[in-house]
């Protein structure tokens, strides 16, 4: 499939997992204390499936529960971040790089904060672009709905993808 031709691209994603006992926290890679965790076929790192579907919008490419079917006995646990590199050689067949992405992760609890600089990192690292790329926020929703009552985590991710400089 050929985007047209040399034109910033922006995408959206959005993904939510369920709070659980006797799950581990990870959240953009990181492994964050806390007495829940994400259910999920894969790690159920909401945050990394968010970017990814950001990034394969804005690459024209099928969303992440196409690409990587639940169920599929090859990513069960599988960690997030492996997923994510596969997306990024996608972005980069389709002839983009990362121009910037910004997330937010909408949580209760537990406080995030701490943990921006690792999961910064570490999501900037997997992506092999520069630290300033890849920016994070989180907020809680005032005790409302899923995400104020615990039962889940939510995130958003934008992206902006910019054509490859042609080598010509
Ligand atoms: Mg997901």
């Amino acid at each position: 499939m050929s985007l047209q031709n040399y034109v910033p691209r922006i995408g959206h994603g959005y993904d939510v997992h369920r709070l659980v006992p006797d799950r581990p926290l990870i959240l953009g890679g990181v492994h964050i204390p806390f007495a829940l965790g994400l259910q999920g076929h894969s790690d159920a790192d909401v945050l990394t499936h968010a970017i990814m579907d950001a990034l394969l919008g804005a690459s024209g490419l099928p969303d992440i529960g196409r690409l990587f079917p639940p169920g599929d006995p090859e990513t069960r646990n599988i960690s997030s971040l492996l997923l994510l590199g596969r997306v990024m050689q996608a972005v980069d067949v389709q002839g983009y790089v990362l121009g910037n992405l910004d997330a937010t992760v909408i949580a209760e609890a537990p406080p995030l904060s701490p943990h921006y600089a690792a999961m910064r990192d570490t999501l900037a690292k997997t992506m092999n672009v520069p630290l300033l790329s890849v920016t994070l926020k989180a907020t809680t929703e005032e005790g409302l709905g899923f995400t104020g009552h615990g039962e889940g985590i939510a995130a958003h991710a934008v992206c902006l993808l910019l054509p490859k400089l042609d080598p010509l």
